[in-house]
């Protein structure tokens, strides 16, 4: 299965993405983490990326693209992937569905974690670090005890401060620019029908139902979803009229198994089984055909 996950910053989208990886055995694609790979490892597309960050720019969609390009064609990518921070634009949502219509492995869903402006901002500005351990509190959510005992040797409380990123204004203002980016990336996904949302308030338990139910009523995408029914309704047809014939092939069976059963065993079954063969594997591969869309959604 191939998912797109979209949510503001505080919108436990990483929790659930890794919940994911784990459920669905597919790896999460973050193209940040890869381009940091990439340069790190000194790569033609790591040397690209190095020369336009070092004139000042952002990474281009094309070079962005490539990245994609690559890390899908892995082999721990072919069940699917989770692509997570990508994309942030419409540019680059359409670019993503050429590139995957390319490979025939379209996106199949994409969800975004909802979650109230208000709740956002009273989550990412309770966050507190720990200047001595590093550790990261929420003073709403997850405050730290008091005393301390998982603090440095020697201390018995955490010195607790704010980071400038999740102070209030800096806050509101990055939700402000997330919103801004990211509304023609939704509307894009909601004309192609694959939008679901989920309601990422509540326990991380809760919202990995909701991501759950989500992935199952988009089934393998907006398009097999609206080929089912008529699919289905074409098997049924099939079906009906197959009916009569299969009763009246096994009528001719049984006078034939009474036929033979008063001639020797032994003849008789080898018959059977000549007249049988051709028949049956026809019969298995039509109905193959009318279950595999199906079976294919469930991943
Ligand atoms: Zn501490």
């Amino acid at each position: 299965m191939r998912i797109v996950l979209m949510g503001a910053p505080g919108s436990g989208k990483g929790t659930q993405a890794q919940r994911l990886v784990t459920e669905l055995g597919i790896p999460q694609i973050s193209t940040g983490d890869i381009l940091r790979q990439h340069r790190k490892d000194g790569t033609e597309l790591g040397k690209r990326a190095d020369a336009i960050m070092a004139a000042g720019k952002l990474v281009d969609d094309a070079t962005m693209l490539d990245i994609i390009r690559d890390r899908v064609a892995q082999p721990d990518a072919q069940r699917g992937f989770i692509l997570d921070g990508f994309p942030r634009t419409q540019a680059q949502a359409e670019g993503l569905a050429t590139l995957l219509l390319e490979l025939g492995t379209p996106i199949d869903a994409v969800v975004l974690f909802e979650v109230g402006a208000a709740e956002l901002v009273r989550r990412i500005s309770g966050r507190r670090t720990c200047s001595l351990c590093n550790k990261v509190f929420n003073i709403y959510s997850a405050p730290p005890s008091s005393p301390a005992s998982d603090c440095v040797a020697g201390s018995s409380e955490h010195q607790l401060f704010q980071r400038k990123d999740d102070q209030e204004d800096t806050v509101k203002e990055r939700l402000r620019v997330y919103e801004a980016n990211t509304r023609p990336v939704l509307s894009y996904y909601s004309d192609s029908g694959l939008l679901r949302t989920v309601s990422a308030e509540g326990s991380p338990d809760e919202i990995t139902k909701r991501l759950r139910a989500a992935l199952a009523a988009s089934g393998a995408g907006a398009s097999t979803n609206k080929a089912r029914p008529a699919r289905r309704a074409a098997a049924r047809k099939r079906a009906a009229t197959r009916k009569p014939a299969a009763a009246r092939a096994r009528a001719r069976k049984s006078v034939r198994r009474k036929s033979a059963s008063k001639t020797a065993r032994k003849t008789a079954k080898p018959a059977k089984a000549k007249r049988r063969v051709p028949r049956k594997p026809a019969k298995r591969v039509a109905k193959r055909k009318s279950r595999a869309p199906r079976r294919k959604s469930k991943r």
